[in-house]
């Protein structure tokens, strides 16, 4: 029997929800490139109910229990006296996810003699180092797809909130004021702005799909490029390089991995290359930006916002400097986590730990690492290596 140790995020400070303010999800059969949905044999749990959290327990005790596992949940989990540390000695299965990463250092992978499984309850396995999980011949598994269309409406938001100064006026509102000026003086239209995503996989290419409407002119780089009749459908150019496609981009958008090749991709020298007065939205990992120069970049002007909801490490420290620096859009790691979100990858957690614990196949597609080598999803889309480093200041949470 295993023991099955997941990290969640705290619960609501008032506790539990009492009532939620919709009472049910919208059914979908299908991704949109046609895969299906997580196949659980069942659930146990309601669609729409917080499950993040730690009472929340993705649903899964009901499931691991009557099958003589051990659930451990915790939301204690950075610096050498956590619980995750303590648990991690004998754990066979860690959960954690993206929002609330438990990261697994090679230092923790070296303690965790028994561990099998890093399954991410979401997308992006960065929290984990790959290079050890490869060296160990530990799986590491995530919930392709479950939540890539939830970010890509967070992206479409904070794009307009940005250009829209949405904001800061609203704070006027609230500060009782009725300053149109102020708020009219950092305002665009998106309209005939061009846009480029970093990486079109699924969210990137939903983002380019979801902003064609709005008349903007669409651009992309990725390793790989998209279906011809995909390009021409949606009138996006590719560009051979992050370089090449930014300094026409009034709009950026960050939605690769992160991984050896992409960490600090935006450092100052490629934020310098950018268009004056553009926007960067990052909602795809807080490493492949260097904090200090998006600072820098909004104090000179350089970039006339940034908005995303992933930071390094998480969570931020309280004196983190993105959370008072100029014309921010920043949310905490939300956008993956809509309550429509956990639904899916709890049913997708779900479904990971059914087919390992009866030695069937896991999907390729939400494989990252198996049999010691970049697998499924992970071959395609990551590099190995480890972009954990650093991740131990996420202690400083309790203290900054
Ligand atoms: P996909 O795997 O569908 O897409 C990732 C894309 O990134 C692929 O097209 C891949 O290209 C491309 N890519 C990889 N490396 C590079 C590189 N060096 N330069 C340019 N492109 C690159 O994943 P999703 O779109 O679903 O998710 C992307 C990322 O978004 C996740 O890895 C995660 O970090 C983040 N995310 C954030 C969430 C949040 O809540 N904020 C929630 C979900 C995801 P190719 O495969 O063609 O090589």
């Amino acid at each position: 029997m295993a023991k099955i140790l997941c990290v969640l995020y705290d619960d609501p400070i008032d506790g539990m929800p009492r009532s939620y303010p919709r009472d049910d999800l919208p059914k979908l059969d299908r991704y949109p490139d046609g895969t299906t949905l997580p196949t659980p044999s069942a659930i146990d749990f309601r669609p729409g109910d917080l499950l993040g959290c730690v009472s929340g327990e993705l649903g899964l005790r009901k499931y691991l229990e009557s099958n003589g596992h051990t659930l451990v949940v915790t939301s204690d989990k950075d610096g050498p006296d956590s619980q995750f540390e303590r648990e991690l000695v004998d754990a066979d299965v860690v959960i954690s996810q993206p929002f609330w990463p438990a990261y697994l250092t090679a230092e923790r992978i070296a303690k965790a003699k028994n561990l099998k499984l890093a399954l991410t309850a979401g997308i992006g396995s960065d929290h984990v180092d790959l290079q050890a999980a490869i060296d160990r011949g530990i799986t590491v598994a995530e919930v392709t797809y479950c939540n890539s269309i939830s970010v890509s409406e967070h992206v479409v938001m904070m794009i307009l909130s940005l250009v829209r100064n949405y904001l800061p006026s609203h704070d006027w509102v609230r500060k009782g004021g009725w300053n149109i000026a102020d708020c009219a003086a950092r305002s665009y239209d998106v309209e005939g702005m061009h846009v480029g995503t970093v990486a079109a996989g699924r969210i990137g290419s939903a983002v380019l799909r979801r902003l064609k409407p709005f008349d903007m002119h669409l651009h992309y780089f990725d390793r790989y490029r998209l279906p011809e009749d995909v390009e021409r459908e949606l009138g996006v150019t590719w560009h051979d390089s992050v370089e090449d496609m930014i300094g026409m981009c009034d709009v950026v958008t960050i939605n690769c991995p992160l991984h050896p090749e992409t960490e600090n991709l935006f450092d100052a020298s490629m934020i310098a290359r950018m268009k004056r007065g553009a926007y960067l939205v990052n909602t795809a990992r807080g490493k492949i930006v260097d904090r200090d120069a998006v600072v820098a970049a909004l104090e000179s002007g350089q970039l006339a916002g940034y908005a995303g909801d992933v930071w390094f490490p998480q969570p931020a420290s309280r004196d983190h400097p993105w959370r008072t620096m100029p014309h921010e859009g920043m949310t905490p790691h939300i956008s993956g986590t809509s309550l429509s979100a956990q639904a899916r990858y709890a049913a997708g957690t779900r479904e990971i730990l059914e087919c390992f614990f009866e030695g069937r196949p896991i999907r390729d597609e939400y494989l990252i690492v198996q049999g010691g080598h970049l697998a499924g999803t992970g071959a395609h889309s990551y590099s190995a290596g480890d972009a954990t480093g650093g991740s131990e200041e996420a202690a400083l949470f309790k203290t900054h």
